[in-house]
């Protein structure tokens, strides 16, 4: 019933201006500064009050909903990115959108990242779009199509959930994706866990080898952050650093990044 009572308000959701996006910042792990935002969906439900994608993600996907949800999210990331860059002249800030497989199934994908492209002015390389689901090779022709005309138009793409996926090494290789994102479940236990610390350092070499970027996800202690950076981990994400925050929130971070002052630096006891 609760199911029932989301579906339908996920129909609403978009003309009743419900969608807000949250923005997690990204730090360079060598210089400790903010280079990007991850872009992350909420839904201001009005009953059940602020709702993370879990709730309501897997809704969108099978309605199909997430097309029209997911434009709403390039748009305004977009429109937002542009912003924050022109307000704090940072011109070389980035962001980074989450794509649902669904979204690739569908080639209007690159006409609605090229529109959102113009309207913003954006140089192209500043966008970075994260896909969830596995293996580049192996996706469909219509995928693959998608993909290549994403590429054409010059944003980078990014393999999210690394580690975690089935993906091959033609994948990585054929200049596809410019970077990946290890999995938060790499991260958790990396302390505890030699294997995962062999896996991750193994995964960075093998990055390093190929010319793709590395974002870390999910660092919660100065001892992951401290692993992770001796590992040559490039970039990194997480609770330590800063959760994600509503863009007003974003606005004074980057206001006192540009003052000089580190979100790290801030945020390490
Ligand atoms: P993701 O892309 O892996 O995003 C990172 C998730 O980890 C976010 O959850 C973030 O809040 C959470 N996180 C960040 N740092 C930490 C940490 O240090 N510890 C822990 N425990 N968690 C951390 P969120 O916002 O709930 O998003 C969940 C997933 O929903 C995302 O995973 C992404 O796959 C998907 N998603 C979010 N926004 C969108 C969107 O606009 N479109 C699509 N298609 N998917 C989205
Ligand atoms: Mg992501």
């Amino acid at each position: 019933a609760q199911h029932e009572e989301l579906e339908v308000g996920l129909r609403h959701a978009l003309v009743r201006d419900e969608f807000v996006l949250h923005y997690q910042p990204r730090i360079d792990l060598t210089t400790g500064r903010l280079i990007g935002l991850e872009a992350l969906l909420r839904w201001q439900h009005p009953r059940f009050g602020l709702l993370a994608p879990a709730r309501f993600l897997p809704i969108l996907e099978s309605s199909g909903l997430i097309h029209s949800a997911g434009e709403w999210v390039i748009q305004t990331a977009c429109r937002q990115l542009a912003g924050w860059q022109r307000r704090f002249e940072l011109p070389d800030l980035s962001i980074t959108i989450n794509l649902s497989p669904q979204q690739l199934m569908h080639k209007r994908l690159v006409e609605v990242v090229a529109t959102a492209l113009t309207d913003s002015a954006l140089d192209p390389g500043c966008i970075e779009l994260e896909i969830g689901d596995g293996d580049i090779v192996r996706k469909r022709g219509t995928e693959l199509e998608t993909l290549r005309g994403l590429r054409k138009l010059g944003v980078r793409l990014s393999l999210d959930h690394f580690g975690t996926r089935d993906v091959s090494f033609e994948s990585l290789d054929n200049g596809f994706v410019d970077s990946f994102v290890l999995d938060r479940n790499l991260v958790a236990d990396i302390m505890e866990n030699d294997s995962h610390q062999r896996i991750v350092r193994a995964a960075i070499a093998m990055a390093r080898g190929l010319d793709i970027e590395v974002t870390a996800e999910g660092i919660e202690t100065v001892s992951q952050l401290e692993f992770l950076k001796s590992c040559d981990c490039d970039l990194a994400q997480g609770f330590l650093i800063s959760r994600p925050m509503q863009p007003e929130k974003v606005s004074a971070v980057l206001r006192s990044e540009i003052a000089g002052t580190s979100l790290l630096a801030r945020g390490m006891p």
